[in-house]
């Protein structure tokens, strides 16, 4: 919904998968079943189109030296079974 007034009223869209690092937490503590992935960072990002998602930063360590505000993100999929996650790499970066 519109985070400026609540409005319910939105439509889809095609993004361009470009975005920037918005936010994150580094979590220490992995969900059940995720024990091995830990630490990672649990991201908000913002998209080239406006909207900010959480996600997951892949491609680099996920540490605050290589976690910088702002920077350049570049959508990637990762498929988990029958979903395909929308994760968020640097920008140029071979995938
Ligand atoms: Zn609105």
């Amino acid at each position: 919904m519109c985070p400026e007034c609540g409005s319910a009223d939105v439509e889809w869209f095609t993004a361009s998968g470009r975005a920037t690092l918005y936010s994150y937490v580094i979590n220490h503590r992995p969900a059940r079943g995720f024990e091995g992935d830990g630490p990672y960072a649990i991201a908000v990002v913002q998209l080239a189109e406006g909207p900010r998602m959480m996600t997951n930063i892949v491609g680099i360590p996920n540490t605050p030296e290589d976690l910088i505000l702002d920077m350049e993100l570049q959508v990637t999929f990762e498929q988990r079974g029958d979903v395909s996650v929308p994760l968020f790499g640097p920008a140029g970066a071979a995938r």
